[in-house]
């Protein structure tokens, strides 16, 4: 009887610890589950921190917009100041000069220098200083309060001070022997091409002052120039008009326009011009067409945020521009001379402008 209570009180005592243990296991599997919810909450906690971090970029110096000589030039020396300047490099890496053959009229290359080499320097230069280059466009500006907001299609960067180094592209008449001989007697920039032409004839397409400006830079170089205008007068002033008038190395071509660019398969041979009046066509012999027809600056993302002339161009005093800590230099800024000397000179004074910015709204 007594093994019989004793085994009764061993069965008794297994089952409350059966019972203790599911209880226990029940405890702990909730505490496991809690952990686990724990955990889960920590980690959920962890990927929205870090995803944070991920859209809170940190609010950078300064952002150079454009790789060209204005925009290259502006981040040597911003780097050179420390400033750790982040450059987008835009859709054309090195800007207009990636388009000429040759550069003869940049100092300290006696022999010229390819264009295409000459921004790859300029990208080395930068770099070396500690320019960070990334090769994408800003298709979007934003002034905030303290900083300025600039998307690409991708990404989007904050700065504290910006340099607007977008340049201008010169406008072209839309043809497509044109496009073909682009860089092969089709040239938009005398002072970088002419020198190829010397004792040739060529033709210049417009009638405002670069026009006029280029045809007499020819005519200085024993070119022989035809100006081809699609009208009876020309837009340039009183004194370029004149100047042109009397030079015998000049003739005028009125109301006409070019319908084609002839060539051999490699070189310009002439252009098929079309008078607008009488209809009637006719081909001229020529070694080049330089195209003077006016230049479109790279601005439409600045389109009511920033001061512009009628043509787009960033009106700026010094390369400040109506925004502070808002600086523009190169083309995008300069309708008159829009040479690489001129833009990379530009972009010297758009960066020191933005250090002094910077370094004033620090103190
Ligand atoms: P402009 O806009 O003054 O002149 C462009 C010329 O090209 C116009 O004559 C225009 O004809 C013609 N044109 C435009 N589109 C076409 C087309 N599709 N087909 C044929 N012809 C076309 O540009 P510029 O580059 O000459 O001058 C820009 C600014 O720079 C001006 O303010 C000028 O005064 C300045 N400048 C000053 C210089 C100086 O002082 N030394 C030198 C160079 C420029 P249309 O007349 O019929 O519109």
């Amino acid at each position: 009887m007594a093994k019989k209570k004793k085994r009764k009180e061993k069965k008794e005592s297994k089952k409350t610890e059966k019972t203790k243990k599911k209880k226990q296991e029940k405890k702990t599997g909730k505490k496991v589950k809690k952990k686990k919810k724990q955990e889960k909450k920590t980690e959920t906690k962890g990927k929205k921190e870090k995803k944070g971090k991920k859209t809170k970029k940190k609010i950078e110096e300064l952002i150079i917009l454009g790789s060209g000589c204005a925009g290259m030039t502006a981040a040597i020396y911003a780097a050179r100041a420390d400033l750790e300047p982040l450059l987008l490099a835009g859709p054309e890496k090195g800007g207009q000069l990636i388009w000429t053959t040759k550069v003869e009229n940049y100092p300290g290359f006696p022999e010229g220098i390819d264009g295409t080499k000459l921004t790859e320097l300029f990208r080395k230069q930068a770099e070396r200083f500690g320019t960070k280059v990334i090769d994408d466009k800003a298709v979007s500006f934003e002034a905030k309060k303290t900083y300025f907001n600039i998307g690409t299609e991708k990404e989007s960067f904050k700065a504290k001070a910006v340099i607007i180094a977008t340049g201008a592209r010169a406008k072209m008449l839309g043809l497509k022997s044109e496009q073909k001989y682009f860089g092969r007697g089709v040239s938009t920039c005398a002072s970088c091409d002419a020198y190829f032409f010397k004792g040739k004839d060529v033709v210049v397409v417009g009638g405002g002052d670069s026009a006029c400006t280029e045809a007499l830079f020819m005519a200085k170089l024993d070119i022989n120039v035809t100006i081809i205008h699609r009208r009876d007068k020309l837009r340039a002033s009183k004194i370029m008009q004149e100047r042109v008038f009397k030079n015998k190395k000049i003739e005028m071509i009125w109301d006409s326009v070019v319908e084609e660019v002839l060539g051999d398969g490699t070189m310009v041979t002439g252009v098929k011009i079309k008078n607008v009046k009488t209809g009637k066509t006719k081909k001229i012999k020529c070694a080049a067409m330089f195209l003077a027809i006016g230049h479109k600056p790279n601005t439409e993302i600045f389109k009511d945020k920033i001061k512009m002339d009628n043509k787009g161009f960033i009106i700026a005093e010094d390369t400040k521009t109506n925004i502070k800590g808002v600086f523009a230099a190169g083309d995008v800024q300069d309708p008159v001379y829009k040479q690489a000397v001129t833009a990379a000179g530009s972009g010297c004074k758009a960066a020191l402008e933005a250090e002094g910015y910077l370094a004033e709204s620090k103190q």
